[in-house]
């Protein structure tokens, strides 16, 4: 459920009509729903009532500042992959405490800040990578809670770019290793091991992986505890999917109820990392037809925006649904919505049945709330694009367009060339 939804023709984001922000600041924007935001944590976290646990919203989907903050203020945690994620999640006022930190690949500095801003936990993905933390913690004169990801080795059946779990992904510490690095964790002086932690992958639209998943992180649990470990955290990860097309993934509940009833009585706290279960259907990337053409087999929709804009359907092959802005309820065709980009995959649709929209004409791409934004870039020195947020019957713009000034800043001009 989210609230973009027509009135006589007009998509509307809760109370304000889409077009009107579009003659106000201009195309392309990222258009955001905050009732829709604060209704999908609400039933996210609500799925697990009862039950001891803390909910860290995944940064990475999507992090605006101000949807970080709406989470903040709902008594969310944060996931995190990485320095630029813990900056803007410390500057959005989460409690440093509520912060885990995932990611195969973190750096020094980016250890070192996370320790001094003193965060929840590391997620570790190596044995290397645990020794760096002692190190670095050695250094700080400070103890680091680490829990392990462990590579459970299932198959969540999602696109192989976003599958983590599976043996010959590049995530986490093979199930069979895992006990090794908890001996050589327990080990190091400046080492608390705290927890335990599996991420099997993105848009999951079926319950069974995860408690695969979970039964199988379980026996270990119960091996480590019996070689004396203390683990308290279990973090689940994030992955849970949603429909953009005609998937059917499991409501936040069911998923819930399956994970609850296979934690009864593990005395663990549990921490789970959802994000695009959360954001995903409470943003749309707004975009205006520039121009139609017609190739020899094909119908084109030329849109302002483009794969830096939004890349999941040049990355993933994706599916969003395009919406007309405003529907003048005329004939259906099978058109390419292509974007200006210099690329044959610059698309945001490829032979869809769309409404025969012309040029002026605005098109909603929906679903576009998480890995949206966060994955845009200035590919052919294209400006990003604004951020807004609705509220009710107001809108906000959350980021500004950027300037051309901000393309080159940061650049200079060496002497040697400067003639
Ligand atoms: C990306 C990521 C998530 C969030 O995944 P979603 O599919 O958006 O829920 C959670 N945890 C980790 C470690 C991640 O890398």
């Amino acid at each position: 459920m989210h609230h973009f939804k027509y009135r006589d023709n007009e998509l509307y984001c809760e109370d304000v009509p889409v077009r009107i922000i579009a003659e106000q600041i201009g195309t392309p924007f990222y258009l955001y729903s905050h009732a829709t935001l604060k209704r999908h944590y609400l039933i996210f976290d609500e799925a697990f009532e009862g039950l001891d646990r803390l909910v860290c919203y995944s940064a990475k989907a999507n992090t605006n500042l101000s949807v970080l903050k709406l989470f903040e203020s709902l008594g969310s945690g944060l996931d995190i992959v990485s320095g630029g994620e813990l900056y803007r999640g410390l500057k959005a006022g989460f409690s440093p405490d509520k912060i885990v930190y995932s990611g195969v690949g973190k750096r020094v500095d980016e250890i070192d800040y996370a320790l001094e801003a003193g965060i929840l936990m590391f997620n570790v993905e190596s044995i290397e990578e645990l020794e760096l933390i002692n190190k670095r913690a050695g250094i700080l004169e400070t103890i680091a809670p680490v829990a392990i990801r462990v590579n459970p080795d299932v198959d969540p059946k999602t696109h192989p770019y976003i599958s983590t779990g599976l043996k010959k992904n590049k995530f986490g510490i093979d199930k069979e290793a895992a006990i090794e690095g908890y001996n050589v964790a327990r080990g190091l002086e400046n080492i608390d091991v705290v927890g335990i932690d599996c991420h099997i992958g993105s848009q999951i639209t079926d319950a069974k992986p995860f408690v695969e998943a979970l039964e199988s992180i379980k026996d270990l649990i119960d091996e480590l505890r019996k070689i004396g470990l203390d683990i308290r955290f279990l973090d689940m990860g994030g992955g849970l999917g949603i429909t953009y097309n005609d998937e059917s993934p499991p409501h936040p509940r069911e998923y819930a109820k399956e994970i609850v009833a296979s934690l009864k009585g593990t005395q663990l706290k549990l921490i789970l990392e959802p994000g695009r279960v959360i954001v995903g259907n409470a943003g749309i990337l707004v975009t205006e037809v520039l121009f139609r053409k017609s190739g020899k087999d094909k119908e084109f929709i030329i849109a302002d925006a483009g794969m830096n804009d939004l890349m999941r359907p040049t990355l993933y092959s994706a599916f969003h649904a395009i919406e007309p802005v405003v529907d003048n309820e005329g004939q259906q065709i099978t058109a390419d919505v292509v974007g200006p980009i210099c690329e044959t995959g610059d698309f945001l649709a490829v032979d869809r049945k769309i409404s025969d929209v012309i040029k002026g004409d605005l098109l909603a791409v929906m679903s576009a709330g998480a890995y949206g934004f966060t994955m845009s870039s200035n590919y052919c020195s294209r400006p990003r694009v604004a951020e807004v947020m609705v509220k009710d019957d107001n809108f906000y713009v959350v980021r500004d367009r950027e300037r051309y000034e901000d393309l080159v800043n940061g650049e200079s001009i060496p002497p040697f060339l400067d003639v």
